[in-house]
């Protein structure tokens, strides 16, 4: 795998937490939509414009109401295109993350640790055998590079078992099996 990791100026990262998208991966290149998610106005995790986000924030007509943040919130991503695992670049590593904040209890997780996103949803199917390949090889690079223990590789769902808090994600899916993953290391 021919990835150029930047070794300096980043942080000193001590973990690795992998999210999926949740949406399926489709064909082609599917990260810029993930990107433009992130860096447009939400609310309840849809996109909504600038003025439908004024107006519904105004009338308080929704729940989560979120503003485009500067980045996407992962350090990168994967997904199949037209069969072939790529990866995806995504904030810079000398930047905290956007993935994996508790509200209230701890953004240790972002402070710490990568946040990598592969696209798919994997509640209902394990990932594909070239992309699980892929992913793993991925992670062996970055805990080369920020020698990082295996222990270290966790499931966005894992992190609230670390803080000691009921699991609100099944992120990166039910079917990743992540004792599996970190073995496969
Ligand atoms: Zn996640």
């Amino acid at each position: 795998m021919q990835i150029d990791v930047p070794s300096k100026g980043t942080r000193n990262w001590k973990g690795i937490v992998w999210h999926h998208s949740a949406s399926p991966d489709g064909r082609t290149k599917d990260w810029d939509a993930i990107v433009r998610y992130h860096t447009s106005y939400r609310i309840d995790f849809d996109i909504v414009t600038r003025d439908q986000y004024e107006l519904r924030l105004k009338e308080r007509k929704g729940t989560v109401f979120q503003e485009p943040w500067k980045d996407v919130g992962y350090h990168g991503g994967t997904e199949l295109v037209e069969g072939e695992p790529v990866f995806h670049w995504g904030r810079s590593l000398a930047s905290i993350g956007a993935h994996a904040g508790v509200a209230k209890v701890s953004n240790l997780f972002n402070s710490d640790y990568l946040g990598i996103c592969c696209i798919g949803n994997f509640d209902p199917i394990s990932p594909d055998p070239k992309l699980w390949e892929f992913n793993l090889r991925l992670t062996r690079r970055l805990m080369d590079e920020f020698r990082i223990p295996s222990a270290n590789v966790i499931g966005h769902r894992e992190v609230f078992d670390r803080l000691n808090v009921p699991r609100q994600k099944t992120c990166p899916g039910n079917c990743w099996n992540l004792d599996l993953f970190r073995a496969d290391l």
